[in-house]
């Protein structure tokens, strides 16, 4: 059935829905041009609802800890006032002006350096487009999309606060010139792509919204999401071919007391 629903999807929609979901800031995710398209939106949004996954994991605010293997998603919030303690300016090229969107913490801008260079030394040359998102900055996004597109079709590509794994700050959407710097389903098909998709758990990070998991993960496929784990972590996932979701489920994982 969700073959369906997405299949009814017009190109041009699935496309603004791929720069939205994730897409930068509030000035930059959803060209003006494109945004009076999303009207086309036909799809059962009550049959979407009625087959949102159970909450896989009890408790409450588990990001708020600080683990750098929190999970959060459209179950599980990030509280309002969860700041990371230790954002740093990432030291890789970046797309926006933003200084909010251009950090992460210490730990996963250490270790998206580390990718961005060893991309490099196989003729990939990467860049940064967001990252670190605070919960108001979040807020906006979300009410800007829902002002523009109603609720209903807002809930179904952006996250209400407290539901973005980028407010981690162990998030960051990385773009090349191939795809003109942008956010794009596209980009998993280039060079630049591919090569985050075989080699990002390397450095400890993994495609966070598969293609054909967004029943799971309730996202659209983001080939540009990347989720720093840590490597042990991020290596165990890319080689079991999981989500997060289904990765933490099927381990019996307990995110709580292993958050180091
Ligand atoms: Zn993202």
């Amino acid at each position: 059935m969700k073959y369906i629903i997405y299949g009814k999807i017009s190109g041009a929609l699935l496309l603004i829905l791929l720069l939205a979901g994730c897409g930068g800031t509030e000035e930059e995710a959803v060209p003006e041009e494109e945004q009076t398209e999303t009207e086309a939106d036909d799809a059962p949004d009550e049959e979407a609802e009625s087959e949102e996954p159970e909450p896989l994991i009890d408790g409450e605010d588990l990001a708020d800890d600080g683990s750098i293997q929190a999970l959060v998603n459209k179950e599980h919030h990030l509280s309002a006032d969860y700041v990371p303690e230790d954002l740093v300016p990432v030291e890789v090229p970046t797309v926006l002006e933003s200084p909010e969107v251009n950090q992460l913490r210490q730990e996963a801008s250490d270790a998206l350096t580390e990718m961005f260079d060893a991309a490099l030394a196989d003729g990939i040359t990467l860049y940064a487009r967001s990252g670190y998102r605070s919960y108001n900055t979040q807020a906006s996004l979300y009410d800007s999309y829902r002002a523009a597109h109603g609720e209903e079709a807002a809930n179904r590509f952006s996250a209400p606060p407290g539901a973005s794994e980028h407010q981690t700050g162990l998030a960051m959407d990385v773009t090349a010139e191939s795809v003109n710097l942008e956010l794009l389903e596209a980009f998993g098909e280039t060079d630049e792509g591919i090569w985050v998709r075989e080699n990002a758990h390397e450095s400890g990070f993994i495609i966070r919204y598969p293609e054909g998991k967004e029943e799971i993960t309730g996202y659209l496929y983001e080939p540009w999401h990347l989720r720093y784990l840590g490597t042990e972590l991020a290596s165990d996932i890319h080689d079991s071919g999981l989500t997060y979701e289904e990765y933490i489920k099927e381990s019996g994982m307990d995110i709580e007391e292993d958050g180091e």
